[in-house]
């Protein structure tokens, strides 16, 4: 156990826009929606200013319900990658009973703040270093003062878990697709 609180869930202040981070209007919700389906998940958008179904954290952060990931215009697009990767790392069986609330322990909330920096480099235009920037910017705190230092020196027991799920190659430091999201696991 690492003992830091890596989620956004910080009473930190969070200035929205102005923090910077990446908004899936700024990118093409379809490049999202794409590797979303890869792992068997519907990205599901929001109207603005309507409330986010199934949003944990509220305001502008992504939602779940079941296999469905709920986002708005101003949603971090990161936000949007932490709360996929909680159901990209569950069995299928259990994706279904999941409702705004999918962290089981340390473990897999370790192994998904690594994997949704991984997915960055699967989106055009994005990549792992901007989501791990955008973590820091809205708050996640790390040991070694940084979303990027524990991603590259502090993350052994993520990688090993990741690898464990057959999520990632750790040699390659990418994330493994599933090539029948229906049959992975089976
Ligand atoms: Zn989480």
């Amino acid at each position: 156990m690492h003992g830091i609180p890596h989620h956004p869930d910080l009473p930190l202040e969070r200035e929205g826009e102005q923090s910077g981070v990446l908004l899936l209007r700024d990118i093409d919700a379809d490049d999202v929606a794409a590797l979303l389906a890869r792992y068997g998940l519907h990205l599901q958008r929001v109207e603005d200013g309507a409330p986010i179904p199934g949003s944990y954290w509220g305001e502008s952060e992504a939602g779940l319900i079941g296999t469905t990931v709920y986002a708005r215009g101003d949603t971090p697009l990161h936000s949007l990658l932490h709360e996929a990767c909680h159901l990209i790392v569950l069995p299928p069986e259990r994706r279904a009973a999941v409702h705004t609330d999918a962290t089981d322990s340390v473990e897999e909330e370790d192994a998904v703040c690594v994997l949704q920096a991984l997915l960055g480099d699967l989106i055009p235009g994005v990549g792992a270093a901007r989501i791990l920037a955008d973590m820091d910017a809205w708050g996640y705190t790390f040991r070694l003062g940084s979303a990027a230092a524990y991603f590259d020196r502090d993350a052994a027991d993520a990688w090993a878990w990741l690898r464990r799920a057959r999520l990632v190659d750790p040699l390659e430091r990418t994330p493994l697709l599933p090539d029948e999201p229906h049959l992975r696991h089976s």
